[in-house]
């Protein structure tokens, strides 16, 4: 036990020791600023029109020379110092990129180099749809799965029973009216947005799925009573022949899938 403590403590020393040098490197007096201004940046791909600049005392600077691969590409000697290049003005593939600082004083310092990989503008376009394209999908896939699960898993859900007009509580989320039915329904918790105020939700009291607007709580005591008046003028029919009731089945039957 004693022995796995000590192995475990001198992996970490000889960890930091390794580390110490390279941390080290970023005290480099300037240091090489790659920005872009048009094009794709894709971590070290790039592609398009880049500003180069430096980070370091800018008091003592007299002049920077940019280079790619030890070559020089052009040279600022006014504040800020900036070179603005395109890395199709050079051939695709990798490169290392440095900025020789000229002080005031005479002498000059070489930044650590930045490894870029130049990538065509064809390239730009596949990486982006190797990229982009998948997230998209990734993202509508969510979005299908969440909406299956819940046809799954509401389909057999029974519909609810409420008096015509009764009023009810729209809860957190609020209300809408149902456009398949026209009876006002809380919208629900697991319900998709869609748009801030557009959501895909199951009618409580229809059982049909659609796209929901969420309503103003004046207009959902008004559908309420809208029920109530759709309602009411049933109640005088007193019979019913058995065409009538049978006629009436179906019609029942038809909404409760
Ligand atoms: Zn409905």
């Amino acid at each position: 036990m004693k022995k796995h403590t000590s192995t475990f403590l001198l992996t970490v020393i000889l960890l930091l020791a390794f580390a110490m040098p390279a941390a080290g490197q970023s005290d480099a007096e300037y240091l090489l600023k790659v920005s872009k201004v048009i094009g794709t940046n894709l971590g070290s791909q790039i592609n398009g029109t880049f500003k180069l600049g430096i980070d370091g005392d800018m008091g003592v600077v007299k002049s920077v020379e940019y280079r790619i691969d030890g070559m020089a590409i052009g040279t600022a000697s006014e504040s800020p110092f900036t070179l603005v290049f395109k890395t199709t003005d050079h051939p695709a593939g990798g490169h290392a990129l440095t900025a020789v600082v000229t002080k005031s004083d005479g002498s000059s310092f070489e930044t650590p180099a930045r490894k870029f990989t130049f990538i065509t503008s064809e390239d730009a376009g596949e990486v982006l749809n190797k990229v982009l394209l998948p997230i998209l999908g990734i993202t509508f896939g969510v979005v299908a799965v969440m909406m299956l699960m819940q046809f799954v898993l509401f389909r057999n859900r029974p519909l609810a029973q409420l008096e015509p007009g009764a009023p009810r509580n729209y809860g957190f989320k609020g209300g809408a009216i149902c456009k398949n039915c026209g009876r006002p329904f809380a919208l629900h918790m697991w319900s998709i947005n869609l748009l801030p105020t557009v959501r895909y939700d199951r009618c409580d009291y229809c059982g049909k799925w659609g796209v929901q607007r969420s309503a103003s709580m004046a207009a959902l005591r008004m559908a309420e009573q809208l029920e109530l008046a759709k309602s009411k003028p049933e109640v005088p029919v007193a019979e019913k022949t058995e065409e009538e009731k049978l006629k009436e089945m179906l019609d029942q039957s038809k909404y409760t899938r």
